[in-house]
């Protein structure tokens, strides 16, 4: 179990969390906001323990942390401490009301909160030390959801705190964030998690291209190396490198193929790991999401070699094939192809038939032509 003192990377927002501490006016609510994968939720499961903790310890400097033997600790790193509850919108999977659990959940609705969070969090401590709410992918919060809350927010009971993991702050409602200490969380430095990646046993070229694309983003570098996600894109670039001027419908079949095949694993990790359902369909979207990523890092670097910034290549081990693009268009349209690269995605999450956007993403690589899906 982590301590907030082996948070690695994160100093600003550690240090932000110390200083309450040590005034010791710990706030109620916190909302610790940045991008997926840098740290937020192990830094909110390292404070929960720090409170929950029934023999927390004080260093020399006066730092307090958790001791990770007593009971508290011990249900903690078995995730299994009563006080402790981690909110999220496949909760609903649980709730007493067999309508709430039939529903498709889109957002993070004011079911779950109420039943998951509210009620409980007027319960007392188990354990009297408090208790600990730590809400995942606040950014979905239902506007009807995040009202219910405002009261618990302002005024928790005694003992209680909550802490708000989201992306995008600016996309919760200004009452919810005024009522949070906000915890901002910045990327990792890219070499700790090219580091971390190879003590993964992630070769270093490869280590060094997930770092580089997912913008120093631990988490996501290690579910895209371990998804065996490398071949896959090395195989992609160097078929974007050879396209004909005129598409290529094969081409878009294997793009379509292996993002399907993405999804597939990710919906089978998902259920052994986190005992959540993910539906086919939203894996295929993330898994299209990452491939697109992928995509628009080439025409990217192309358009970085076009203007003589090789350094900020992410496709460094692929180099050969990023030259050849940046050879074959003119800056213009390259630009012109991540716009349209970024249109796809963003068709994706409309439901538009994965096999369609394929076919046009390769029509779009392969001549910079601009669709109109
Ligand atoms: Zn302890």
């Amino acid at each position: 179990m982590l301590n907030l003192n082996d948070i690695i990377g994160q100093d600003e927002a550690v240090g932000r969390l110390r200083t309450n501490f040590s005034a010791g006016r710990v706030p109620h609510a916190f909302l610790f906001a940045g991008p997926e994968g840098v740290g937020r939720r192990t830094t909110a499961a390292a404070l929960a323990a720090e409170l929950l903790c029934e023999s927390p310890r004080t260093d020399l400097t006066g730092q307090t942390s958790a001791c990770g033997t007593c009971e508290s600790c011990r249900m903690l790193r078995a995730d299994a401490h009563p006080d402790f509850q981690l909110v999220y919108k496949e909760l609903a999977r649980f709730h007493d009301d067999a309508a709430v659990r039939g529903r498709v959940m889109q957002d993070l609705g004011i079911d779950v909160i109420r039943s998951f969070l509210i009620a409980p969090a007027g319960r007392s401590s188990t354990r009297g030390r408090g208790k600990v709410f730590v809400v995942l992918e606040s950014d979905l919060l239902s506007i009807a959801a995040q009202n219910a809350l405002l009261k618990t927010l302002e005024e928790p009971p005694a003992g209680v705190t909550i802490i708000l993991i989201c992306r995008r702050p600016e996309q919760l409602l200004p009452t919810t964030r005024s009522r949070c200490s906000l915890v901002r969380f910045g990327p990792l430095p890219r070499d700790f998690v090219t580091g971390k990646l190879a003590e993964e046993g992630v070769a270093s070229g490869e280590a060094e291209f997930w770092a580089s694309l997912t913008d120093g983003s631990l988490g996501r570098a290690l579910k895209l190396a371990r998804a065996g996600l490398y071949e896959i894109k090395r195989e992609v670039v160097d078929g974007l490198s050879r396209l004909p001027a005129g598409g290529d419908a094969k081409f878009a079949e294997t793009l379509a193929k292996h993002t399907d095949a993405l999804a597939e694993a990710e919906v089978k990790l998902v259920k052994k790991e986190e005992d959540a359902n993910l539906s086919k369909a939203l894996a295929v979207r993330r898994a299209s999401g990452a491939m697109l990523e992928i995509l628009a890092a080439v025409y990217r670097d192309a358009l970085s070699c076009a203007t003589g910034a090789e350094q900020a290549v992410v496709h460094a081990d692929q180099m050969q094939a990023v030259q050849a693009i940046a050879g074959r268009f003119e800056p213009v349209e390259l630009a012109e192809i991540l716009e349209q690269l970024s249109r796809y995605e963003r068709l994706l999450w409309r439901n538009v038939n994965p096999k369609i956007v394929w076919d046009n993403v390769v029509i779009t690589c392969a001549s910079a032509t601009t669709l109109n899906v």
